[in-house]
C-alpha cells in the first residue's frame, strides 16, 4: 500500500477572516472571485443581484489589506448602520457625510490621519471637497470601493452628476485598486462604468439575474386601483412593497389599504426625512406589513422576507423594475412580483419625461419603451429579464412566470388570427414592416398598397374588423413568441421555422387579447390615412397614438329624451342597483360609476355591443373597460314585457 505525506491545505485568508468575523462558512457565487482579485489588487466590476452579497466582497479584502478601502455609496441612510455592523464584529470603521457635526467629521478626519479604520464610508459629494482629496491623500487609500456604480452612467436609469467626479480617482491615485458594485447594468452601462472609472483590465463578474423563486406576471390593469387592492387583501398580513407613479398615487393606495384592514403604510420623497425613517425602521422591524411607494423607497431594505412586489402601475425602465422586485424574496422562498399596468402609465411617463427634458429623455423614453413592451410581451418575462442584463439564457421555460405557466389568457381563435397575419407577411413577399402589414390586413387601399398590388392579394382586408393598433400588438406578440422576425432599421417581418409550424396548423399560436387605450374603437372610415407613427417603428403601441390624433369617429346620433316606458323604467332600476354594487365595490359614490343621465340613455337604447355602448355619453373606454360589460350583461339580461 502506497503512502502519501500530505500536508494541510493552506487555509484560505479569505474564508478564513468570512468564518471569524462574519460566521458564514459558504461564499455566494463570485464573492470568491471578486475577493481574490481584489486582493490582488485587481480592478474589478462586479454585477450582481440585489441581495447576492456584493458588500461583503469589499468588506473582507478591506480587512485583509494594509491600507484602508473607502467606500463610495449614495445610500447615506445606511452608512450608520454598516458602520455599527462593522463595528459590532470588530472591524474599525467610520463613515463620512452630511449628517456628522463638525465635531464628528474631525474625529473622523483625525482617525484617518492616524490609519484607524479598515474601511471609510462617504458620500459621493464629499469629492466636491478640496480639503477631502487632501485628507485621503494624507492618510493613504489602498482601494476604492464603488457601490451603485452605474450612477456614474448616462446611460443607467439612475445618473448623478456627483458620482462623474469619481472618473478622478484612477488619476490621483494611481496605485489604488478600484472596485465597482451595482445590481443593474446593461452590457452599454457596463463598458461606461469601466471607462468613466477608468478601470484597468478589470475583471468583470456578473452574477447570476435568474431567480426562479420570483414568480413574474404582468397584469393589465382595469378601474384604478382596485385590482392592486384586491391582491394586497389576498396576502394577508405577509409583507410586501407596492410601487406607484406618483405620490398622489402612494397617499391614496395606501389610505385605501389601510381602510381594507391592510397594516400598511405609504413613503415616498414629500415626506419628512423622519417620518421616511420611522415607515423604513417600522416595516424592517416587521412592524408594518406592507409599504406603499414611489422609487424612493428601497434602497438597501433589509427584510429578506418581502413575500410580494406589486407595481400598481408601469415603471420607468426595466433597470428599475428588476431593481425593485429583486427585493423580493431574498430569503429564496417564493414570492410574487406582479405588474399591473395600463397603457395610461406609459402616457403619464412619457409627459413627466418630456416636462422634465433632461439630455437624456431620447434614452429614457427608450427604456420606458422597453419597459411596456415587458409588460405587454408574450415571452417568457425571466428571459427577458435576464436577457436584457446581458446574460445567455439557456432554458426551455423558466416555470416562475405567468406566460410560462400558461397563466396569460389566450384569445379563443389565436392560431386563426397568427395565421391570417402571417401570410399577409408571407404573401407580401417578407419585405414590409409592421405598418404596412396592418394596412394591408385591414384593407387599407393606401397609395403605397395599390402601387403594390396588395390590395388584390387574397389577405388584403382579411382582418378587417380589427383595429389596426390591436394587429399592431399581436405582431409583436408573435415576434415575441418567435413566430414573426424583425430584420434592419425598418423592422421587416419575416417568418421563423416556428411560425411557419404555425402556419401550416402544426401547433398553435398565442395571443392576447389587447385592450382600448383611452378611446372607443373608431369605425372604418377613421381608419383610412392617418398620420405617421411617432414612435420608434415595430413598438406595438406605436399606431395608439397616431390614430388617437386621426379623424374622430362619426357621432352617435342623439338620444330621444322624454318619459321612459315600463321596460326601459324596469331595465333602469336594475341598472341602479347594480350601479350602487358597484360603488360598494370601489368604495365610491354611485355617480363615479355612471351619472343617472347615461343609466336613462343605456335603458332607453339598449345598446347590444360594446360600440353601442361606448356610443352613449358618460360611458367612456375606461369605464368600459372597468364594469361596462357588467352593464351590458345585465341589459342583454333583462327581457322587455310581451306586448299585447
Ligand atoms: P447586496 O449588496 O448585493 O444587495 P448584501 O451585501 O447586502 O447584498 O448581502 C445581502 C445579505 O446576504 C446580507 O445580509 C449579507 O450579510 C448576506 N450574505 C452575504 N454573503 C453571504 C454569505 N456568503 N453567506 C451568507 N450570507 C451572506
Amino acid at each position: 500500500m502506497q503512502t502519501s505525506s500530505t500536508s494541510p491545505p493552506a487555509l484560505d485568508p479569505i474564508r478564513d477572516v468570512i468564518r471569524r468575523v462574519w460566521g458564514y462558512s459558504e461564499l455566494r457565487p463570485l464573492q470568491h472571485e471578486a475577493m481574490t482579485a481584489a486582493r490582488g489588487g485587481r480592478d474589478t466590476l462586479v454585477v450582481m443581484p440585489t441581495g447576492g452579497g456584493k458588500s461583503l466582497c469589499y468588506q473582507a479584502p478591506a480587512l485583509l489589506a494594509d491600507r484602508p478601502t473607502v467606500v463610495v455609496s449614495p445610500l447615506i441612510a445606511l452608512m450608520k448602520d454598516q458602520v455599527d455592523n462593522l463595528s459590532a464584529r470588530g472591524v474599525p470603521a467610520a463613515f463620512l457625510n452630511s449628517s456628522l457635526t463638525v465635531a464628528d467629521r474631525r474625529r473622523v478626519a483625525d482617525g484617518m490621519l492616524n490609519g484607524e479604520y479598515k474601511l471609510i464610508f462617504v458620500a459621493p459629494e464629499r469629492f466636491a471637497s478640496g480639503i477631502f482629496w487632501d485628507l485621503l491623500e494624507a492618510g493613504g487609500v489602498g482601494a476604492f470601493a464603488i457601490d451603485e456604480a452605474h450612477c456614474i452612467s448616462h446611460w443607467g436609469h439612475d445618473f448623478r452628476s456627483d458620482y462623474r467626479r469619481l472618473d478622478q480617482l484612477r488619476q490621483r491615485y494611481p496605485d489604488a485598486s478600484l472596485h465597482a458594485f451595482t445590481a443593474t447594468a446593461t452590457p452599454r452601462v457596463r463598458e461606461d462604468i469601466a471607462a468613466q472609472l477608468h478601470l484597468r483590465e478589470p475583471e468583470i463578474l456578473v452574477g447570476d439575474f435568474f431567480r426562479p423563486n420570483l414568480k413574474y406576471a404582468a397584469i393589465e390593469r382595469a378601474y384604478g386601483f382596485t385590482d392592486v387592492i384586491r391582491a394586497v387583501k389576498n396576502r394577508s398580513r405577509q409583507a410586501g412593497i407596492v410601487y406607484c407613479i406618483r405620490r398622489a398615487d402612494v397617499d391614496e393606495l395606501a389610505a385605501s389599504l389601510q381602510a381594507a384592514g391592510v397594516n400598511a403604510a405609504g413613503y415616498h420623497a414629500g415626506l419628512s426625512d423622519d417620518a421616511r425613517t420611522r415607515v423604513q425602521d417600522a416595516f424592517t422591524a416587521a412592524e408594518t406589513d406592507v409599504i406603499v411607494a414611489t422609487v424612493a423607497f428601497g434602497m438597501g431594505i433589509d427584510r429578506s422576507d418581502i413575500r410580494f412586489v406589486f407595481h400598481a402601475a408601469l415603471p420607468k425602465s426595466i433597470e428599475h423594475y428588476q431593481q425593485e422586485t429583486g427585493r423580493a424574496g431574498r430569503d429564496g422562498a417564493p414570492a410574487d412580483c406582479t405588474l399591473f399596468h395600463h397603457y395610461e402609465d406609459y402616457v403619464c411617463w412619457q409627459s413627466i419625461i418630456e416636462k422634465e427634458g433632461g439630455s437624456d429623455a431620447s434614452g429614457q423614453l427608450g427604456m420606458l419603451r422597453e419597459m411596456y413592451a415587458f409588460a405587454t410581451s408574450l415571452s417568457c418575462r425571466h428571459r427577458k429579464l435576464v436577457t436584457y442584463f446581458g446574460q445567455e439564457w439557456n432554458r426551455t421555460s423558466c416555470d416562475a412566470c405567468d406566460v410560462c405557466c400558461g397563466d396569460v389568457a389566450s384569445l379563443p381563435d389565436a392560431t386563426v388570427l397568427a395565421q391570417k397575419i402571417m401570410s399577409a407577411v408571407y404573401r407580401t413577399g417578407e419585405r414590409y414592416g409592421p405598418a404596412y402589414i396592418g394596412e394591408v390586413l385591414v384593407g387599407d387601399a393606401t397609395e403605397r398598397v395599390q402601387a403594390r398590388g396588395h390590395d388584390q392579394i387574397p389577405t388584403f382586408a382579411a382582418m378587417l374588423d380589427y383595429p389596426i393598433r390591436e394587429i399592431r400588438a399581436w405582431i409583436d406578440q408573435l415576434a415575441d413568441q418567435g413566430l414573426l422576425r424583425r430584420e434592419g432599421e425598418y423592422n421587416i417581418l419575416k417568418i421563423t421555422p416556428a411560425g411557419w409550424r404555425v402556419l401550416r396548423s402544426e401547433t398553435d399560436a398565442r395571443l392576447m387579447p389587447v385592450k382600448q387605450p383611452k378611446r372607443a374603437r373608431k369605425s372604418r372610415s377613421s381608419r383610412r390615412k392617418t398620420p405617421g407613427d411617432v414612435f420608434a417603428p415595430g413598438f406595438g403601441p406605436a399606431s395608439l397614438t397616431s390614430r388617437a390624433s386621426g379623424p374622430a369617429a362619426p357621432k352617435a346620433p342623439p338620444v330621444p329624451e322624454g318619459p321612459l316606458d315600463i321596460d326601459a323604467r324596469n331595465l333602469l332600476e336594475r341598472l341602479k342597483s347594480l350601479r350602487r354594487e358597484i360603488a360598494d365595490e370601489l368604495n365610491a359614490p354611485a355617480f363615479v360609476v355612471f351619472s343617472d343621465r347615461t343609466l336613462r340613455a343605456m335603458a332607453r337604447t339598449r345598446p347590444t355591443s360594446a360600440t353601442q355602448m361606448l356610443e352613449i355619453k358618460g360611458v367612456g373606454p375606461q369605464k368600459w373597460e372597468a364594469f361596462g360589460q357588467r352593464f351590458l350583461d345585465l341589459i342583454q339580461e333583462t327581457p322587455t314585457e310581451p306586448r299585447p
